[in-house]
């Protein structure tokens, strides 16, 4: 299928480097317009996609940036249809003792005042256009213990909560907002874990706790934004889509426990 997105325009932060990326070169292949940001990269980002992208230096938290990448989007491509609020940073792996305010400060910064910057501007645009859809990456981590520190999985938890509040107070916009949850997914982010893994010698152990046993790739979650961001979605709205391969839908427990099979 294609031309999903004909007419469309649709911003996306994040977009230098992996699950923006995707995002955005998939956005342009199904005919959305894209304004394309990030800290850096987004050019590149831009480039690869060619006349439908403009790529932007741009803080996604940073208000007066979030406001720009809104009249840019007005200005280049006449208006805005969706915007895939997804610049996240994993604030490294310090634990509960280690991480100072500093450290949290900047995480939920990034990872839940941007998204929440991103419905505040994007809003009033899309309520003049008749409506839209605003998609936030969350993740598992928001979901529960075990998927990054405890800054970040409070700001992805944040993540999920904005997007049911959001979608509350923009009743009778015709404006969609959702979260999407990814679990293990080769990016920039988790490139350490990949790399560890690599010189480890135990790349085939990435992902075994999910019903997949694999981790995955970037276009996965591009794919459910896309979803989410067509009509195809029209009555999802305040939702937390996981995409995870099945890793949080079950407790912990031994493999074959409970009556599983080995096929
Ligand atoms: P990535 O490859 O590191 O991409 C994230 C991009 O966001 C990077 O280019 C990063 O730039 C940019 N960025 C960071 N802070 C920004 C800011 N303030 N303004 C604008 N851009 C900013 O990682 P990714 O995995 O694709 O991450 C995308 C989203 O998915 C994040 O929200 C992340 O939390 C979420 N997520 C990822 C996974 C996973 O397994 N990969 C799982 C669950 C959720 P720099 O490189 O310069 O920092």
């Amino acid at each position: 299928m294609s031309g999903r997105l004909e007419g469309k325009v649709a911003i996306i932060t994040g977009a230098g480097s992996g699950i923006g990326r995707a995002t955005a070169k998939l956005f342009a292949d199904e005919g959305a317009k894209v304004i394309a940001a990030d800290l850096d990269n987004a050019d590149e980002t831009a480039a690869e996609i060619g006349a439908a992208a403009r790529g932007y230096t741009a803080d996604a938290a940073e208000e007066d940036s979030v406001r720009r990448l809104v009249r840019q989007a007005q200005e280049h491509f006449g208006g805005l249809d969706i915007f895939f609020a997804n610049a996240g940073i994993s604030g490294g792996l310090k634990g509960i003792f280690d991480q100072t305010p500093e450290d949290w400060q900047e995480i939920l910064r990034v990872n839940l005042i941007g998204p929440w910057l991103a419905v505040k501007h994007a809003a009033p645009v899309m309520k003049e256009r008749g409506g839209g859809s605003i998609i936030c990456t969350a993740s598992v981590a928001g979901l529960r213990a075990g998927a990054g520190g405890p800054a970040y999985s409070a700001s992805k938890a944040g993540v999920i909560s904005l997007i049911e509040t959001a979608c509350a107070q923009l009743v009778g916009s015709n404006i969609r907002v959702n979260a999407i949850c990814p679990g293990l997914i080769e990016t920039g982010m988790t490139a350490p874990i990949y790399d560890w893994a690599k010189q480890a010698g135990t790349s085939d152990k990435i992902g075994q706790l999910n019903p997949l046993q694999r981790g995955g790739e970037p276009v996965e979650i591009a794919r459910a934004a896309l979803f989410l961001a067509t009509e195809e979605s029209s009555y999802v709205n305040g939702h937390a889509l996981v995409v995870d391969g099945g890793l949080s839908a079950s407790h912990p427990c031994r493999r074959l426990a409970y009556g599983a099979t080995a096929f």
